[in-house]
């Protein structure tokens, strides 16, 4: 039977509030899974769904502990791997479990990899991105429309605040783009495979978390501009900003989506100063 057959035995039912498109191709799953370099390694997987992807990761991996939110795939998944002894379904919401509790199913480094729910594409990315501590990797699919916002460039109209949340800690590039029609069933949308290499070596940073709320400052009003965002976040006088701003050699008029990686980790490290 395939993992199709068994969800209609099961009488399964998708349910779109969960993002629930499955893919059962599993060719195209182990042609996924072989450029993603995951070899022996420790894997987080968020929503295994019917567990195809999960059962193919699993072949190579070392060990995977996936997280599932709809517990009427219980029977699903237990059927489905009950051959693999290396890995483990936990039910819940990927969104309610600390990252500490999430890192402690792993001994030492893993690797993210997943097909995310596209209702909570970017709260995910931003939780691991932000708290992680030992995930070196991520391969996630999502939206086409999000994986280009993921590897944009500065001053692009698909720029946003997690194309340099992503930049300044990773190196991330599109590795398939992936139609619709993989999916069961069909959403409105095509989606493409990012692979997020995580590499602290790319800049010098002061301190992440000032950076991580610079990032959010610059780009929270998309018609404001740098000033009058940066004075609202940070709480900081009007002549404190022009001083920073100054010498960040950044025009006061310009705005969040014009500044490159580069440009906003300097901006940090001057702000980091006067806090
Ligand atoms: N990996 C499977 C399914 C992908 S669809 C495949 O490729 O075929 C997205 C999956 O994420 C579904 O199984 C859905 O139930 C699950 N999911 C949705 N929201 C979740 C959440 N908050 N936490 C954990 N899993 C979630």
């Amino acid at each position: 039977m395939s993992n199709l057959d068994i969800l209609n035995a099961h009488n399964f039912k998708f349910n779109k509030a969960y993002g629930q498109n499955f893919i059962f191709d599993t060719n195209f799953l182990k042609s996924i899974i072989d450029k993603s370099d995951i070899d022996g390694k420790d894997v987080l997987e968020i929503g295994p769904g019917a567990g195809t992807l999960t059962s193919i990761i699993a072949d190579t991996a070392n060990k995977v502990v996936s997280y599932e939110i709809d517990t009427n795939l219980k029977p699903i998944l237990e059927e489905n791997l009950k051959n693999y002894n290396n890995v483990e379904i936990k039910f819940g919401d990927i969104m309610k479990f600390s990252i500490e509790d999430i890192e402690s199913n792993f001994d030492g480094n893993y690797v993210m990899v997943a097909n995310l729910p596209y209702y909570i594409t970017t709260p995910i990315i931003f939780k691991f991105l932000e708290n992680a501590t030992r995930l070196t990797s991520m391969i996630i699919m999502v939206q086409l429309e999000v994986a280009e916002r993921l590897v944009a460039k500065a001053g692009t109209k698909d720029y946003g605040a997690i194309t340099p949340a992503i930049d300044y800690r990773a190196d991330a590039k599109i590795i398939k783009k992936v139609n619709r029609t993989m999916f069961t069933p069909v959403p409105n949308v095509d989606s493409a495979i990012v692979k997020i290499d995580f590499n602290n070596k790319k800049f010098d940073i002061k301190n992440t978390k000032v950076l991580d709320d610079t990032i959010k400052s610059v780009f929270a009003m998309r018609r404001k501009t740098i000033e009058n965002n940066l004075k609202t976040s940070f709480r900081l006088s009007s002549e404190i900003v022009n001083e920073i701003i100054a010498k960040a050699n950044i025009k006061p008029s310009s705005r969040g989506e014009t500044l490159n990686t580069q440009q906003l980790v300097e901006l940090a490290n001057i702000i980091n100063d006067y806090l």
